[in-house]
């Protein structure tokens, strides 16, 4: 099972590795360790490179299963036992994990107001959006959220990462209302993401260490979703995030 460092260091962008083996029909090869995030959770996959020598094998998608991390790559395959070095582009993820730490401080605002547990997300680099169920939500709700979510995010909240085991999961409330009961019975070990004193989820993503990295962000959109839900679109307040966030 390849080592997720993702998962204990968010900020690790880069690794040495050894290539454990090889799929060549499918061109992707799996790691003993990996920086890459392999998706899930609304996030994203990672991209980059695996430096071998001079050589540069971009990777172009990753994906976990139950042998491990799988990493597809342009421009050649190496051998089992080969050594890599791997780089994510830590320009994109390092938006995603304050697009990703931005989308939990609003989870923690709509509980706060309205007890409202998050029902699916999404998210891109500089941009994502959760959907709730607020049978009483109007538009003038919008800019009091998006002062609170502003508010919340600047009192630099710390984020904080921790490990429990299945059973002690199941038990906590605040854990079962973000669904840790969707996450499949064989996974035993259940990782907890903790705003302190904002909101606490069981996840596997990537977040930053505390909410003042996110900076300012705005709700772009509320869109009805029917019967009472709502799509809440939320971007980060920063020139380069605008792209594509409509
Ligand atoms: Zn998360």
């Amino acid at each position: 099972m390849t080592e997720q460092i993702y998962s204990v260091d968010s900020y690790a962008r880069e690794m040495t590795a050894e290539v454990v083996a090889t799929d060549v029909d499918d061109g992707r090869v799996l790691l003993d360790r990996t920086v890459f995030y392999p998706g899930g959770g609304g996030q994203p996959v990672d991209v980059g490179e695996l430096a071998i020598g001079d050589d540069r094998l971009q990777v172009v998608r990753v994906k976990q299963d139950s042998d491990g991390v799988w990493h597809w790559l342009e421009g050649g395959l190496p051998k089992v036992g080969t050594k890599v070095i791997g780089r994510i582009d830590w320009d994109r993820r390092y938006r995603l994990m304050r697009t990703h730490t931005s989308m939990h401080a609003l989870c923690g605002v709509i509980w706060e107001r309205f007890r409202s547990p998050v029902t699916g997300g999404n998210m891109e680099p500089g941009h994502g959006r959760l959907d709730f169920e607020i049978p009483n939500w109007d538009a003038s709700h919008r800019d009091p959220v998006e002062q609170a979510l502003n508010e919340a995010i600047a009192r630099h909240l710390p984020v904080e990462v921790s490990f429990m085991d299945r059973e002690e999961a199941d038990l906590e409330p605040s854990l079962i209302r973000t669904k840790v009961n969707l996450i499949p019975p064989s996974v035993r070990r259940i990782r907890v993401i903790d705003i302190v004193g904002l909101d606490r989820q069981a996840d596997g993503g990537t977040h930053v260490n505390t909410t003042e990295e996110v900076g300012r962000v705005r709700i772009t959109k509320v869109q009805s979703k029917g019967r009472g839900f709502r799509r809440i679109r939320v971007a980060l307040d920063d020139p380069a995030a605008d792209r594509g966030a409509r």
